[in-house]
Parts: C-alpha cells; structure tokens; sequence
C-alpha cells in the first residue's frame, strides 16, 4: 500500500521522512520544493525569504541541495551524479537535500539503480522525488516514499475561519472577532486552520512570483512567515484565541484589504 498523505505543512512533512514523493503540476511544486528546502535550511526567525539561501535556491547553487533534472530522460550520467554526491560522508547533525524532477522520466534501468539509495539513504541524506502523476512511477519506487499530493488552493475549505483569513479576508476585527466567537476553537483544530490558510497564502505568493508583483510577493510573503512561525510554534493549552488574534492584528498591518480585489 502507498503511503498517500494530505500534506499538512512542508516543514514537518520533509522532516519527518527521509524519502519523498510530491505529486501535483510542475510549477506548484517547484515552488513547494524551494519553501520546504527554506524552511529547513534557513535559521533565521520568521526569515521573509531574502536570504542567502532563498537566492541559492532559487538558483538552484545551494551547497547542500543538489537538483536533478533529466534531459528528456534520466541518464547513467545522470545517475552517477546522484551515487557520487551520496558517496560523501557528511558531518554529524549536516543534512543534504536531493530533488530529483520529473520523477516520471526515470526509466526501469535508472530506477532499479537508486533504489537501494531510497530503500537505506546514507545518513543524513533526503530524497524528493516530483512528479506530476503517481501512477507514472514504479511501484517499487512509490512504496519507499511518503507521498502527497499538491493541488492549486481552490475554495474548498469552506470553512469561516479559512475564508476569513484567505479568499474573504477583510481586516474587519468586528467580523473576525464573531467568527472566532463561533468556532469555541482549540489548539488542536487551530493547527489545521494553520495548515489551511497557511497553503493558501503559499499559493498567493507563487501567483505573485509568476507575475513578478513585488509588492503583492512581499505582503504574502510576510503573511507566510507569520503563519509558518505559528505553525513551529504551536499555541499552547488555552491560548488558540489569543493566537488567532495576534494573527488578526498582523495580518490586519501588511495585507491591505484591497487585496480583496485581487484574491
Ligand atoms: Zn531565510
């Protein structure tokens, strides 16, 4: 049976496995990828992605993350890249990341070969595989890996609270404060709102990037910071409303609700 998960967050999703298979449209998941990878590589406290990692991602240089695309299929050389790279011990506590695109295109040959690395990754060594339909991989493949799957944010959630802080956000504290009145939420249900809207934000970036709106990117950027810390930093029994509020607040200071027009 594949292991077939709803991604909660990328961040403890690619901690908590070291081998990943991320299905869903080559752009989403990009974009996915390079999130992930800053959210485990970066130290900086609720970072808004100017860093120097965010730039060696996006450039796919970052020392400790090798990118693997195929030419129109994956090559012995292509593999031997991988096997080599693997071969080096790294230092205690030193993670390396392999993204390995278009999973789809490894044939049965490239496949059978790095097998056994996703079966024992050498210590410290990460996996994700992307691709854009499970079914294209080999099964034995697919069995090694924690699967998810990631689709375009489409208003699915319903529910008020999501609504509230995505597609219908306003900055009314008014409104806000009657939603959260109705909801008697809790810490445990707050961490999927997190999830939720969190994705949502994640998916307003990647818009903004594609559309080069810098000033759109920076505000969702901020948003994603502020909702990624919150989702490191669960709240504690007893303080979901206040967390909720703080969020309010925040979100209230860089999301203007003209953005409304926009979302
Ligand atoms: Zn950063």
């Amino acid at each position: 049976m594949d292991n077939i998960t709803q991604p909660l967050n990328t961040y403890n999703l690619i901690s908590s496995a070291p081998t990943h298979l991320w299905i869903g449209s080559p752009e989403l998941v990009h974009s996915q990828v390079l999130r992930a990878l800053h959210n485990v590589l970066c130290t900086i406290v609720q970072c808004q992605q100017t860093c120097v990692h965010t730039h060696q991602l996006a450039n796919e240089q970052h020392p400790y993350v090798l990118f693997l695309r195929p030419t129109r299929t994956y090559t012995r050389e292509h593999i031997e890249i991988l096997h080599k790279v693997c071969s080096y011990k790294l230092e205690e506590n030193t993670k390396f990341y392999c993204v390995i695109y278009q999973a789809d295109a490894l044939g049965h040959a490239a496949a059978s070969s790095i097998l056994k690395l996703l079966e024992e990754p050498p210590v410290g060594y990460n996996f994700i595989l992307v691709a854009q339909r499970s079914e294209s991989i080999l099964p034995t493949i697919r069995s090694r890996c924690i699967i998810s799957t990631y689709q375009a944010y489409t208003t699915h959630c319903s529910d008020a609270l999501c609504l509230n802080m995505s597609t219908q956000f306003t900055g009314d504290p008014l409104q806000f404060m009657q939603t959260l009145e109705k909801l008697e939420i809790d810490e445990i249900s707050s961490l999927t709102y997190l999830d939720h809207i969190f994705s949502f934000w994640q998916s307003k970036c990647m818009t903004a990037y594609n559309n080069s709106d810098q000033v759109a990117l920076k505000s969702y950027n901020l948003a994603c910071s502020l909702l990624l810390f919150h989702i490191k930093n669960p709240p504690v029994p007893g303080s979901a409303v206040l967390m909720w509020k703080n969020i309010f607040l925040h979100m209230s200071l860089f999301l203007k609700p003209a953005n409304q027009a926009t979302v």
